[in-house]
């Protein structure tokens, strides 16, 4: 056996490769990457197939049989990374170094820790010669910080078929410890948020500053970011919300118990919400549609009063909720007169599906009896939307033991950003499991 062929039985060393691949993007230079990532499948003879949008992005996807027992499991990851300009590093951002228990680096998280996780366990498989439940299909995607134009969304658009029967998916953002109230929880996540990209366009009359005009578009504009700043969406309590909330209280004590299901009740949450410090505001955009005013365009010389002054806005929708709702909501709180154009809108999952969680949290017990598993309804957007549209619900599983004072959240896109070495055994072994059993 060579180096290559036994790699995947020393993820974390896996991990430390991956991360010496500069994989920043914009503008992403995945190749090298993926790759080497090419080269250690076929040195176990996994067959790999890459695909393509745009020339030096490749996308890679291997798949093992199984016995037919069970619809194919996806297994999928990116490997872009976003950039680390203007951050101040301990130790160099694409020198994958072990140090103090912690392999560091940018990927080390979000998320070449994971795909070194899952190619492991597919290596694994393949070289122990594990019995599947169904096929397994690997797929690691470029993009996924940037739209995924390149990768996912490009696979889903032009490669569905590639995916055929797939009904559920490994992938990130989940599977690493979070703690409430002094207990342990492991996440999966099972649902995300939607984003949907708007421009607000604000008009009055223009013309020579030296004879201002009341009421103009520099008014509205500030009319406009004015009730976006003191009014909020109203609360809309999701099963996705629902299905998270109700199992952190279930495995904290009283009275904390009580205090989370007050998030649940909309004549309660805001209340509660209030309770919460900085938390409250990743914690309610939960439980609500958001909107935020990003970047504002207007007037091109200091003594010409603009005509029309734009504001682009980031919203995000709550799992089910759809554009025609959230511009009905909005308009409650701007007004008719903003004149609204859809930038971007990506459809994300409805109500998540839990079949497999069970498994999944199951396998975690094992590991560590410890654990208990909460389904982590996400603020952001992962590329689990662009799988969503083929009716494929990903679980974000990636197993991390984490210290009590280490934030998973605040730790990625930042500086210094690393992983315990031993979370890469971990992961990968929680993952491996979960492919000899995912059929029952
Ligand atoms: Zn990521």
């Amino acid at each position: 056996m060579t180096q290559a062929t036994t790699i995947y039985q020393r993820p974390a060393e896996l991990l430390q490769h991956l991360i010496r691949f500069d994989t920043t993007n914009p503008p992403g230079n995945e190749v090298a990457c993926i790759n080497y990532i090419d080269s250690l499948l076929q040195s176990l003879g996994i067959e790999t197939m890459l695909l393509e949008k745009y020339p030096g992005r490749p996308n890679l996807i291997a798949r093992l049989k199984g016995t037919g027992n069970a619809p194919p499991l996806l297994l999928y990851g990116h490997v872009d990374v976003v950039p680390t300009a203007g951050q101040n590093w301990t130790h160099p951002p694409f020198g994958g170094e072990l140090i103090d228990g912690y392999i560091w680096g940018r990927g080390a998280l979000d998320m070449k820790g994971g795909v070194a996780m899952m190619l492991a366990a597919f290596m694994r498989a393949k070289a122990e010669n594990l019995s599947l439940p169904g096929d397994v299909i690997l797929c690691i995607v470029p993009d996924e910080e940037v739209g995924g134009l390149a990768g996912a969304r490009f696979l889903v658009e032009e490669h569905p078929d590639l995916f055929a029967g797939v009904k559920y998916a490994i992938g990130e953002f989940g599977g690493f410890t979070l703690y409430f109230g002094g207990k342990k929880f492991y996440t999966i996540q099972v649902a995300e948020k939607q984003c949907l990209w708007l421009r607000a366009t604000l008009r009055g009359p223009a013309g020579h500053a030296s004879a201002p005009i009341r009421g103009g578009a520099t008014a509205k504009l500030a009319r406009m970011l004015t009730a976006l700043d003191q009014n909020r969406l109203p609360i809309h309590i999701t099963q996705a919300a629902r299905n998270m909330f109700e199992a952190i209280a279930s495995g904290v004590d009283a009275p904390m118990d009580m205090v989370i299901r007050g998030l649940l009740d909309p004549a309660q949450a805001d209340n509660v919400l209030e309770m919460m410090g900085d938390l409250k505001w990743s914690t309610g955009a939960l439980l609500r549609n958001t909107v935020a005013p990003t970047v504002i365009r207007g007037g091109e010389a200091v003594n010409v009063i603009p005509a029309t002054i734009t504001v682009d806005m980031d919203a995000r929708l709550v799992p089910g909720f759809t554009v025609e709702e959230m511009l009905t909501e909005l308009q409650a709180v701007i007004g008719d007169e903003p004149e609204i154009e859809i930038l971007n809108f990506d459809p994300g999952p409805g109500d998540p599906d839990m079949s497999l969680f069970n498994l999944l949290e199951g396998v975690l017990q094992e590991a560590d009896p410890d654990a208990k598993a909460i389904p982590l309804l996400l603020g952001g957007v992962t590329d689990g939307r662009f799988f969503a549209q083929l009716g494929i619900q990903t679980y974000g599983f990636l197993p991390m033991q984490l210290g009590e004072s280490f934030n998973f959240t605040s730790a990625i896109h930042a500086a210094d950003e690393r992983i315990p070495a031993d979370a890469l055994p971990f992961g990968t072994d929680a993952i491996y499991r979960v492919l000899g059993r995912f059929g029952g």
